[in-house]
């Protein structure tokens, strides 16, 4: 594959255009070592013994475990990473370092947390369910392997809203090369199956850390999703077939 192939294409070639449909995954050579079904019939449980037993990329090598999700399954929230990091790897739990302390800030913010109740719980996952040692940036045939276990994820979940946090999970989940700065302030809609799913973008808590003074963005962002949120919920509880 040519080297300066642009991402959105990259994308595209491996089943992961503009829209998640179930497709034919692979239509190009992919680096994994084994193919298994997608995990599209797996339930929760089903679906942590097939990540904590995967070996489809090279990952499953440096990893200490596998880091599938932490939250409530009936939470109305979902929050989606890139990637775990040392800390997340040691403990098995996504967004537990430096980071995911701003992360539970921010949720904390605007009255969401990973272990509150109803409308305020979320679930918090990463496209990948590895670290990528050196934490550098995962590839293609990585985020090929892995997003089958997100995608089942979303569906399990059904969330009524997505918060995709930063560049990497964004191009990923979206199947674009476009900037953060263009992406968030907007509601994107993303299929999986045959559902529609609103998401959010904004910026990753570790590139808050390091420029704070986009904080008032995100807070932006966050505003932004409280209220499609609370658009959507009542959307839904005055649906005729409700009444
Ligand atoms: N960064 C991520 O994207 N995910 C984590 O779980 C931790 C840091």
């Amino acid at each position: 594959m040519a080297v300066n192939e642009s991402s959105a294409r990259l994308w595209h070639r491996l089943g992961l255009g503009p829209l998640w449909r179930e497709r034919a995954m692979l239509s190009s050579p992919v680096l994994v070592k084994e193919s298994r079904p997608p995990p599209t019939q797996l339930d929760w449980e089903g679906l942590e013994r097939a990540v904590a037993a995967c070996t489809a990329c090279s990952l499953c090598q440096s990893r200490t475990q596998t880091v599938f999700g932490t939250g409530s399954h009936g939470a109305g929230w979902m929050f989606i990473g890139e990637a775990p990091g040392a800390e997340e790897d040691a403990r098995g739990e996504p967004f537990v370092g430096q980071a995911g302390r701003l992360l539970d800030n921010m949720l904390a913010a605007v009255g969401l947390g990973r272990d509150r109740p109803g409308e305020q719980a979320v679930f918090i996952a990463n496209v990948l369910k590895c670290r990528p040692p050196g934490n550098r940036n995962p590839d293609a045939a990585e985020v090929a392997a892995c997003v089958p276990f997100l995608r089942r994820q979303i569906a399990l979940l059904h969330p009524r809203l997505i918060v995709v946090l930063g560049r990497f999970a964004a191009q990923a989940m979206l199947a674009s090369d476009a900037s953060i700065a263009s992406l968030r302030g907007r509601v994107h809609q993303v299929a999986v199956g045959t559902e529609c799913y609103p998401v959010i973008v904004t910026y990753h808590p570790a590139y808050l850390l390091r420029n704070l003074a986009d904080k008032s963005k995100v807070w932006d962002d966050l505003c932004l999703a409280r209220k499609t949120y609370s658009r959507l919920t009542t959307d839904c509880a005055t649906r005729p077939s409700d009444a």
